[in-house]
């Protein structure tokens, strides 16, 4: 659905944009006058502990509120950010307002819970992501502990130079390393051996297909992963409480997904944190 389009730069068609009269706008142009008005904003979804029954973390969701079009989804302006390299811009704006975000609840007294947030495959490539996460972490006060920085497994498998060692100093410093969408990437598991990494991921297609005769084993074999290696373990995409019931049954604990809460604006995160989540019977 993304269109490149001669020297212009980039043009795009989507459904989201596709509104009245006006099929695709200028989206480079568009992207760096809402960086500059301030149109992006994070919303944040809970990460649930069914044991402890309450909310232990939650991940940072990029929006961008366009005037015209509404909340746009990151899955479709991330990767053409990235291709016109604002990636590293909106990465430092996401670190920078998810860090302030998270030392404001601490300071309300919500020092339980930890914030996740996402890392495109390029910032590993550009400048010094190392620094500028310890430096907005020292910054805020906030302990490197309750910050995770999500990447996905694909990114990992781009042997992007130095990424291996970026990963090991982030972890040095104590800042969590989750793999997203774990179990997609067509990896070999090969890296876990070098990579320090700190949680995974289930991916949420798994999750779709619980039940299925080809999932339970593979959900199992991550389950097994995260214990092997003394991984944190997320699943996300929980639309269900069936699901939710099955996952905990096969011994994954912390959850994440629509039938807990979907992503939410900050206020009504925190209101979260001292609800105890849905239940899960079965
Ligand atoms: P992700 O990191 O795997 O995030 C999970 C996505 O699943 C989010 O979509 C979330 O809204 C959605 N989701 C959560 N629970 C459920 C559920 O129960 N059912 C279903 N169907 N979906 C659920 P979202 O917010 O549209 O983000 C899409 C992707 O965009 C993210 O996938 C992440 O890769 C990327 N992204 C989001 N925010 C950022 C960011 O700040 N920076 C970067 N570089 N990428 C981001
Ligand atoms: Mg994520
Ligand atoms: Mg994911
Ligand atoms: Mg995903």
């Amino acid at each position: 659905q993304v269109k490149r389009s001669g020297k212009n730069g980039y043009r795009f068609f989507a459904p989201e944009l596709n509104t009245r009269h006006q099929g695709r706008i200028a989206i480079e142009n568009d992207l760096r006058v809402a960086l500059k008005l301030g149109q992006l904003e994070l919303h944040y979804q809970p990460q649930v502990s069914l044991s402890q029954r309450r909310v232990v973390g939650v991940e940072a969701l990029l929006r961008w509120n366009h005037p015209d079009d509404g909340l746009i989804s990151p899955a479709i302006f991330i990767p053409i950010a990235e291709e016109l390299g604002l990636i590293g811009e909106i990465s430092r704006w996401v670190l920078e307002q998810a860090c302030a975000q998270l030392a404001a609840w601490q300071k309300r007294g919500h020092d339980n819970v930890k914030m996740s947030l996402n890392l495109a495959a390029y910032d590993f490539d550009r400048g010094d992501i190392v620094a500028e996460v310890t430096d907005c972490i020292a910054r805020h006060g906030l302990p490197p502990g309750q910050i995770t920085l999500e990447i996905t497994e694909h990114m990992m498998m781009q042997d992007t130079p130095g990424v291996t060692a970026k990963v090991r100093r982030l972890r040095e410093a104590g800042v969590g390393i989750a793999i997203d969408d774990f179990g997609t990437g067509y990896s070999a598991l090969a890296y876990l051996q070098k990579l320090p990494i700190s949680a995974l991921k289930i991916d949420r297609s798994f999750v779709k297909d619980l039940g299925g005769l080809m999932t339970n084993p593979i959900i199992s074999a991550i389950i097994g992963i995260a214990r092997g290696f003394d991984l944190d373990l997320i699943a996300e995409g929980v639309e269900h409480a069936q699901q939710a019931a099955m996952l905990r049954a096969l011994g994954c604990d912390v959850m994440q997904g629509y039938y807990f809460a979907r992503p939410v604006q900050a206020d009504d995160a925190e209101a979260l944190f001292s609800m105890p989540p849905r239940s899960v019977s079965g």
